[in-house]
């Protein structure tokens, strides 16, 4: 899955919304999220992300490590 980190937060610039071909980022509070269950790694949100907000799970800079479980943790309690 992709995740986002930090640079969405306060941010939320939406571009990604429009390129993801199955609806799976959704708007949380101060950021937005993917939902790891329907992301299809396809890739298509990442370049167009003017702040370079969205990595591959695996790509996610250390420092922001968090934001892939919370990307997770958001999911978990809806
Ligand atoms: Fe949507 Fe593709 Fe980005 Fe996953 S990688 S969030 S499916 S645009």
């Amino acid at each position: 899955t992709y995740v986002i980190a930090e640079p969405c937060v306060d941010l939320l610039d939406k571009a990604c919304i429009e390129e993801c071909p199955v609806d799976c980022i959704y708007e949380g509070g101060r950021m937005m999220y993917i939902h790891p269950d329907e992301c299809v790694d396809c890739g298509a949100c990442e370049p167009v992300c003017p702040v370079e907000a969205i990595y591959y799970e695996d790509d996610v800079p250390e420092q922001w490590a968090a934001y892939t479980k919370a990307n997770a943790d958001f999911f978990a309690e809806l």
